[in-house]
């Protein structure tokens, strides 16, 4: 590692280590404590993940990295601190925020995502990509999750930071996350040689269940197998776990994982009404292609039936059409 380098790793590891402080243990940082408890963040998830507070002030951070000779202009390079234009003088780019650290695969953190406590926009402030943070490869609580995603040959994949959080105090250790950004080949590619099984838990809003789509294909694509974990009412894992408790998120959600075409069976449905005839039909004939597309004839059949019983169509019907489906579909 370069000095460089390794002078940006520091000043993120003692700042890290300064929100920390200044969010468990003291009066500046008491709101922001407050706020995470209200949420039903835990002190041993506070300490575990890390978190902090960044005060609000313009410089604080500046004036705590330059008391410590580390240089301005690296720690602009490092995404911390932004120059003015106007006068070169710098400021913080992180205020007034809960401070989650990312890491990467070793465990040093080089970078910050900051929430805002109140209605701030945007309400996370990501680090920029610098030249030890590339948003494409790096997924959150990898380094964390890692032990846990090889023991049981399965990672949990979701949207959000307070997600893995909640997830892993509820006992679900294998959480991982993007970073407001859609899946990369990178992140897969990482997650792959950990394992080949992946159960996509992302919020269960509209943008959520169309995220777990384009992710589950691409993850398929890429020859992993995927479940789909859902919650009722919309609501994201983290609401989940605050409204109905750990064990049930465990065996009623995580457990409960829908299969990647049961998910598909319900994710083609939505926005149809399925007593009308013609959204029936076309329902019908989306979920053939899909099943068209499997290669496993017990699969094939399996869900064959399950059209049929569910649509009271005869089996022999669907076989003819899905004959049809294939020809056309080469
Ligand atoms: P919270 O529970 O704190 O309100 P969330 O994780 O439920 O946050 P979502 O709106 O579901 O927030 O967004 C999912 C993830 O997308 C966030 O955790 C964050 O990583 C990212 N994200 C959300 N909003 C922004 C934003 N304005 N800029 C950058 N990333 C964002
Ligand atoms: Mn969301
Ligand atoms: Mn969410
Ligand atoms: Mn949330």
């Amino acid at each position: 590692v370069s000095p460089e380098l390794q002078s940006m790793l520091d000043a993120h590891e003692l700042l890290q280590k300064f929100y920390h402080h200044l969010l468990v243990n003291t009066k500046d940082g008491q709101h922001a404590l407050e706020y995470l408890l209200n949420r039903g963040f835990t002190r041993e998830s506070i300490d575990k993940f890390q978190i902090g507070y960044s005060l609000n002030s313009w410089d604080f951070g500046y004036k705590f990295l330059t008391k410590r000779d580390f240089s301005p202009e690296l720690m602009e390079k490092a995404g911390l601190i932004i120059k003015r234009e106007r006068d070169g003088t710098y400021f913080d780019r992180f205020r007034d925020r809960i401070m989650f650290p990312i890491s990467d695969r070793n465990g040093n953190t080089i970078a910050f995502s900051g929430r805002s406590l109140g209605a701030d926009e945007p309400k996370y402030l990501n680090s920029p990509e610098t030249v030890i943070f590339n948003k494409s490869k790096i997924l959150y609580n990898f380094h964390l999750a890692k032990p846990s995603i090889r023991k049981l040959q399965q990672a949990v994949l979701f949207e959000g930071f307070a997600d893995v959080i909640a997830a892993d105090k509820s006992g679900v250790e294998n959480g991982i996350a993007t970073m407001g950004t859609s899946l990369t080949e990178e992140h897969i590619t990482l997650i792959r040689q950990n394992t080949q099984s992946i159960t996509i838990c992302f919020d269960s809003d509209k943008a959520g269940i169309e995220a777990a789509f384009r992710a589950g294909n691409m993850l398929i694509d890429a020859g992993c197998s995927i479940k789909v974990a859902m919650m009722p009412d919309g609501l994201d894992p983290d609401e989940y776990i605050k409204k109905n408790g750990p064990e049930k998120f465990r065996n009623e959600v995580i457990s409960a994982s829908l299969t990647w075409m049961a998910f598909k069976f319900l994710y083609f449905r939505r926005g149809k009404n399925l007593q009308i005839e013609g959204d029936r039909l076309a329902y019908i004939e989306t979920i053939l292609k899909e099943i068209s597309k499997l290669t496993k004839a017990v699969e094939k059949d399996h869900y064959l039936r399950q059209l049929a019983s569910e649509f009271s169509i005869s089996l022999e019907a669907l076989q003819q059409q899905l004959k049809q489906v294939f020809f056309t579909e080469k």
